[in-house]
């Protein structure tokens, strides 16, 4: 952009030195990223750099100070996100992200601490972490990238991939249910739920601003494609038909009964908000209340 507007204002090749060119290398999102870490281990085609991209202008936009905002991740593809993000980041093991992020937030409230992690990661190993992180309603930000598969391992079956999908541990189909995340984490206390497409790039960055600036649990499932190991076995054909496939069957609705956000192979995917509401958080409690009740205990055993 830089490149562009210096040219309209007709400075020559000259203009072109050192300086110059660093600063035309520079890209909108670099302030967010530790680019000494790039390029990302990441393939063509996978939604995993878009969900960043979208992440890092919604910090912008949601004035997050990085010098108090901590990010973790688990293991997987996704799980990678955390160390390319330019603030403290905790690259921890499989399934125990939202323990570590809870115990970050719990001792430090001031911190803003957002887990980004994948599907097999937050609902597999880690799944019982997260229906007990939203019950308590700890106040994190999850980001959920559903790729409906393991693809860091090759493309195994996982428990949000469609029934009826072929993996390489499913050769003749998926015979299991899978989760439908956004009616888990609700059902279980979250109180801020929502699920956007890649595809859906400014409603998905609108809405991580609303999950950031939410006090308590919030929880964005993207659906996003894994050309290589999921896309491939299931005749999705190249990235951009992938993309094509969400423009043609996504419909949004907020606040849709959770009922309606099952997926399936070849249907509808319900995108929007689907929970926004308030309710104490478990640093109001453990910060708050806690101290307050072991003070009136200690001072009842004083006088007995
Ligand atoms: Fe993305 Fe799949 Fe490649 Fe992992 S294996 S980086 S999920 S496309």
């Amino acid at each position: 952009m830089r490149m562009a507007r210096e040219w309209e204002e007709g400075l020559g090749d000259e203009h072109w030195n050192e300086e110059t060119l660093n600063r035309a290398m520079e890209h909108p999102t670099e302030a967010g990223l530790r680019t000494d870490r790039l390029p990302h281990i990441w393939c063509p085609g996978c939604g995993i750099g878009v969900s960043v991209s979208a992440f890092i202008d919604a910090l912008k936009e949601a004035e997050i100070d990085l010098e108090k905002l901590s990010m973790v991740s688990g293991i997987g593809c996704t799980g990678r996100v955390s160390g390319y993000m330019n603030c403290d980041n905790f690259h921890t093991t499989h399934g125990r992200a939202i323990p570590f992020a809870i115990g970050l937030q719990v001792a430090n409230p001031e911190l803003k601490v957002v887990v980004f992690s994948g599907d097999g990661d937050l609902m597999a190993i880690g799944g019982n972490h997260l229906i007990h992180a939203a019950r308590r309603n700890a106040n994190l930000t999850v980001i959920c990238v559903n790729n409906f598969t393991y693809g860091m391992t090759g493309g195994q079956q996982g428990p949000t991939s469609h029934q009826g999908a072929r993996t390489i541990t499913t050769p003749y189909g998926n015979l299991e249910r899978p989760f439908n995340m956004p009616a888990m984490v609700a059902t279980a206390g979250a109180t801020y739920v929502a699920r956007w497409t890649i595809l859906d790039l400014g409603r998905l960055r609108r809405s991580m601003v609303e999950a950031l600036h939410h006090v308590g649990f919030s929880f964005i499932e993207i659906i996003s494609p894994c050309p290589i190991y999921y896309g491939r076995f299931n005749k999705r054909g190249e990235p951009v038909d992938e993309l094509r496939f969400y423009k043609e069957n996504t419909e949004i609705k907020n606040f849709a009964p959770l009922s309606e956000c099952d997926l399936t192979l070849d249907g509808k995917i319900v995108v929007g908000t689907f929970v926004q509401t308030q309710a104490p958080t478990l640093s109001d409690l453990v910060v708050g209340e806690l101290p307050k009740r072991a003070q009136k205990a200690r001072a009842k055993a004083a006088k007995t």
